[in-house]
C-alpha cells in the first residue's frame, strides 16, 4: 500500500498550482492557438466540482484531471478544446453535474466529448464477454464521433497506470491485463509509439513484477559495456554526418522491458542471446519537409561505407510509411564487436510523428496529409465494422482484435496506387477492402501477370488485378480466406443480405407457380412441400428454390392434385434425380410392358418425360446412354460408361433397353475443364464466350499454367462441342473438355 502524503492545506494548493502552471505552460509554447481564457474556466470550475475529494494515493483528486490535460497536451499535442475536455473528463461520472451543464459553460464540441469519455467511463471488461464486446463497441463508437474521446481516454488510462502502485493487487491485475489487451494496441494503431510502449511496459511490470524487476537488473548491469561499445561504434558515423553539415541526434536506445521479455519468451532465449535489445536512432533538423527523404539516404549511404550492411533487415517506411503514418529509414549493420545494431534514420518531423501519433501533425500544420488519410480509412474500416454488428459478440472483438494487432504489408493496383494490407491478405481481402462488390464478385486474382486463386496470400511489393465476374456469388467458406476485419464484415454481411434476397426470390416464385397451378399458397399447404422436400423450415425450401436448388416442376404439387400416382413413385425411386439444378420435368411411366428388344425413343412432350436421368452420371441428349427399366417400368437412361449402369448391365442385362434421344426440349448442366497457359485477359474472354449459360466456376492457377473448372447449361452435346471448339480457340487455351 502506497503511503498517504500528509499536507497542509495552503501545501496543496500550492501543489495543485503548480501542477497547473506547467500545464498552461506546456500549452503556450506549443504551436496551438492561445486560448488561456476557457484553460483556465475549465481548471477552476473542475476544482470546484472535485473538491475535497481525494484519490487513493491521498492527493487531491483535481490532480488527475491536471496531469491528464497535461499528458493530452504535451505528450500527444492536443489543443484547447482536448484539454479542457481532459480538465472536465470526470465531473459528470463523479459530481452531480450534467452534460446539459458543461455545454452551457464551456459549448457543444467540450460537452460532446466529455460525454463520450462518460460514456466510456466504465472499465471495458465486463463480468461477461457479450459485455465486454459490447463495452468496446462503445468505446469505438466515440471513437468515430470524435478521435479526441479516445486520446483522451488513452491519457486517462496512462495516468492511471503510472499510478496503478495505490490500487489493491486484485485491481492492478485487472486494470493491468486491460490495458496490455486492448489499450496498448489502440495506442499502436493511432501511431502513440510512446504511449503504447510505456502502456505495456507498465503492464508488464504489474503482470510479471519477478521478470519485470530481473530484466531490469540486466539491463542495468550491462550498461556501462554497451555505452561504451555505442561511443565505439558512433564516432566514425558521427564525423561523417557533421562533414555533411548535418545538425543531428545520434543517440542508443534500449528495447523496451516488455518487448526484450516477450522475444526471450516467444524465441526461449535468455537475456543474453536478445542482441537486438540495444538500438541507435539518427534524428537530424531539417525545415524543408522536401529534402527529409534525400538526407535519410545521404545518411543511408554513409554509414553504410563505414558498416557492413544486413541486405534482409533494410526497412524503407520513407517511401512507404506504415498506416499508423510512422516514417523512418531502418537498417541494421554490423558493429565493430561482430553484432547487429539497428539503426533508425529520421528527421525530426518523423520522430515527433512516431513518437506522438497524428496529433503531432497539427504541430506541423500538415492539412490533408497522407497518414491522416490512412488514419481516416482505418477509422472508417471500424465505422464498417460497427454498422455491420456481429450478431455474435465474441467474433466481433476478434475481429476488430484482428485489425488492430496485424503486421502489415503492402500491395500495388494495376494503376500504381498502393494498398496497405495486414500479412497474411488474400487477393479476397484485397478485393474487399476495394470495395464490397468487387469482393463478391471476385473470382480470381492476378499478381504479376499471374493468375492465382482468390485464396492466395499476398506478399509485399505485388502487382494485384482482381478478376471478377457477374455470376460469382459470395460464399460461407470465404471467411476462411480472409484475415482483414473488413473482408469478414463485408463478406458476411453480404451472405445475410444474398440470403435474404435469395429467400424472398424463392417464396415470390413458389407462391406464383401454385397461383398458376390453382394451388392455394396457404401455410399448409407449403408446410406440405417443406416436408416432402425432406427441408428443415419454409425459409430453406425459398432459399433452395430461388437457388434452383429445387425445380418448380409439376411433380412438386402433385401432392395436391388427387389424381397423381407419380410423386409416390418419385419417392421411391432410388434412381430419382432431385438436385440437377434444372427444371425436371415430371417422368410418365409407359403404358404397357416396355419392349427390351426394341430401340426406346426418349421424349418429353409438354414437360413429361419418358424417361428419368439417372444422377450418377447425369447424363445430357446427345450422351451415347442406355437405359434401363426399374420396377415402376420407367426407363432410367444412363450414360454408357457409367459405373453404376455397368454394375446394372451385369446384374440385370434383362432390364436393358437401347434408347434413342428425340428432341432437345431443355437445357442441362453440363460441367468442363480448362486448362491453358496464363495471359491478360484470357479469363474475360473465356467468362464472355459462356457468359449467359455459366452457372459456376473455379479457378486455380500455378506457375502460368491455369485450370479451371466451369459449369454451363446447354441443349445437348452438340452444343458442348461447339462450345469447346470455340473456348479453344481462345488464345492461351489448350484443353477444353466435358468431364463427368
Ligand atoms: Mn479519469
Amino acid at each position: 500500500m502506497a503511503e498517504t502524503i500528509k499536507m497542509t492545506p495552503q501545501e496543496e494548493e500550492r501543489l495543485i498550482n503548480d501542477a497547473y502552471q506547467n500545464l498552461l505552460n506546456g500549452y503556450l509554447s506549443s504551436n496551438h492557438r492561445k486560448k488561456v481564457e476557457i484553460i483556465e474556466k475549465a481548471f477552476k470550475f473542475a476544482c470546484e466540482a472535485h473538491k475535497g475529494v481525494r484519490r487513493r494515493s491521498g492527493e487531491p483528486y483535481i490532480m488527475h484531471p491536471i496531469t491528464v490535460a497535461r499528458i493530452v497536451s504535451q505528450e500527444i499535442g492536443l489543443g484547447s478544446t482536448s484539454i479542457c475536455a481532459a480538465l472536465l473528463h470526470d465531473v459528470v461520472e463523479d459530481t452531480e453535474y450534467t452534460t446539459e451543464d458543461i455545454e452551457a459553460m464551456f459549448g457543444k464540441k467540450i460537452a460532446q466529448i466529455v460525454d463520450g469519455l462518460t460514456k466510456i467511463s466504465g472499465g471495458i471488461f465486463g463480468a461477461h464477454a457479450s459485455a465486454q464486446a459490447e463495452n468496446f463497441r462503445k468505446l469505438l463508437l466515440t471513437m468515430s464521433d470524435d478521435i479526441r474521446v479516445i486520446l483522451i481516454k488513452m491519457a486517462d488510462r496512462l495516468h492511471n497506470m503510472r499510478t496503478l502502485q495505490s490500487m489493491p493487487p486484485a485491481k492492478q491485475y485487472k486494470i493491468a491485463g486491460e490495458t496490455l489487451y486492448i489499450y496498448a494496441p489502440l495506442a499502436h494503431r493511432l501511431g502513440l509509439f510512446a504511449i503504447k510502449t510505456e502502456l505495456e511496459n507498465l503492464s508488464f511490470k504489474y503482470e510479471h513484477p519477478e521478470e519485470y524487476k530481473a530484466i531490469e537488473e540486466q539491463i542495468i548491469a550491462n550498461t556501462p559495456h554497451n555505452e561504451q561499445l555505442f561511443a565505439r561504434f558512433a564516432a566514425p558515423i558521427n564525423e561523417r554526418l557533421e562533414r555533411l553539415g548535418l545538425k543531428f541526434e545520434f543517440k542508443a536506445r534500449i528495447k523496451s522491458h516488455y518487448s526484450i521479455w516477450k522475444k526471450m519468451e516467444t524465441k526461449h532465449i535468455p537475456f543474453s542471446q536478445v542482441y537486438d535489445y540495444y538500438a541507435a536512432r539518427i534524428v537530424f533538423e531539417c525545415d524543408n519537409e522536401a529534402d527529409e527523404k534525400r538526407i535519410c539516404w545521404n545518411i543511408y549511404s554513409e554509414i553504410t561505407d563505414l558498416y557492413r550492411l544486413h541486405p534482409d533487415r533494410l526497412r524503407d517506411w520513407i517511401s512507404v510509411p506504415k498506416a499508423n503514418g510512422y516514417r523512418a529509414l531502418h537498417v541494421t549493420l554490423m558493429g565493430s564487436d561482430g553484432n547487429w545494431v539497428e539503426v533508425q534514420i529520421r528527421s525530426r518531423r518523423m520522430d515527433d510523428i512516431a513518437e506522438r501519433g497524428f496529433a503531432a501533425h497539427w504541430k506541423y500544420k500538415i492539412g490533408e496529409g497522407e497518414e491522416e488519410s490512412e488514419l481516416a480509412a482505418w477509422l472508417q474500416t471500424i465505422e464498417d465494422i460497427l454498422k455491420n454488428p456481429e450478431p455474435n459478440a465474441i467474433d466481433f472483438l476478434d475481429t476488430i482484435k484482428l485489425n488492430l494487432f496485424a503486421s502489415e504489408i503492402v500491395v500495388f493496383t494495376p494503376k500504381g496506387e498502393l494498398i496497405t494490407l495486414p500479412k497474411d491478405a488474400s487477393v479476397l481481402d484485397l478485393a474487399f477492402s476495394l470495395h464490397t462488390e468487387l469482393g463478391t464478385h471476385c473470382i480470381a486474382g492476378k499478381i504479376n501477370h499471374k493468375l492465382v486463386p482468390i485464396s492466395h496470400k499476398l506478399a509485399s511489393g505485388d502487382q494485384v488485378e482482381v478478376l471478377t465476374s457477374q455470376s460469382q456469388q459470395p460464399n460461407p467458406e470465404w471467411d476462411k480466406y480472409l484475415v482483414t476485419a473488413k473482408g469478414k464484415t463485408r463478406l458476411r454481411a453480404a451472405l445475410r443480405h444474398d440470403r435474404r434476397a435469395v429467400i424472398a426470390k424463392g417464396e415470390t416464385m413458389l407462391k406464383q407457380f401454385l397461383a398458376d397451378n390453382d394451388v392455394e399458397a396457404s401455410s399448409d399447404n407449403i408446410n406440405r412441400i417443406v416436408s416432402i422436400e425432406r427441408v428443415k423450415s419454409k425459409d430453406e425450401l425459398f432459399q433452395m428454390i430461388g437457388n434452383n436448388e429445387i425445380a418448380l416442376s409439376p411433380s412438386l404439387i402433385k401432392v395436391f392434385k388427387p389424381a397423381s400416382r407419380g410423386l409416390l413413385n418419385r419417392l421411391m425411386n432410388p434412381f430419382g434425380n432431385r438436385n440437377s439444378g434444372n427444371s425436371e420435368p415430371e417422368v410418365v411411366a409407359p403404358e404397357g410392358k416396355i419392349d427390351t428388344k426394341k430401340i426406346y425413343e426418349l421424349r418429353t412432350v409438354d414437360g413429361k418425360s419418358n424417361y428419368r436421368i439417372a444422377s450418377c452420371c447425369n447424363p445430357i441428349p446427345g450422351d451415347t446412354v442406355i437405359g434401363f427399366v426399374n420396377d415402376k417400368n420407367e426407363v432410367v437412361v444412363h450414360k454408357m460408361d457409367c459405373d453404376e449402369a455397368t454394375r446394372l448391365k451385369s446384374s440385370f442385362g434383362g432390364r436393358i433397353v437401347q434408347t434413342h434421344w428425340e428432341t432437345k426440349a431443355k437445357k442441362f448442366n453440363v460441367t468442363l475443364n480448362l486448362e491453358g497457359i496464363d495471359r491478360q485477359g484470357i479469363l474475360q474472354e473465356i467468362i464472355y464466350l459462356i457468359s449467359t449459360n455459366l452457372r459456376r466456376l473455379n479457378i486455380s492457377a500455378d506457375e502460368g499454367v491455369f485450370h479451371a473448372e466451369l459449369e454451363a447449361l446447354v441443349d445437348d452435346t452438340d452444343v458442348v462441342t461447339k462450345l469447346c471448339k470455340r473456348l479453344k480457340k481462345v488464345k492461351g487455351v489448350t484443353t477444353a473438355v466435358r468431364v463427368r
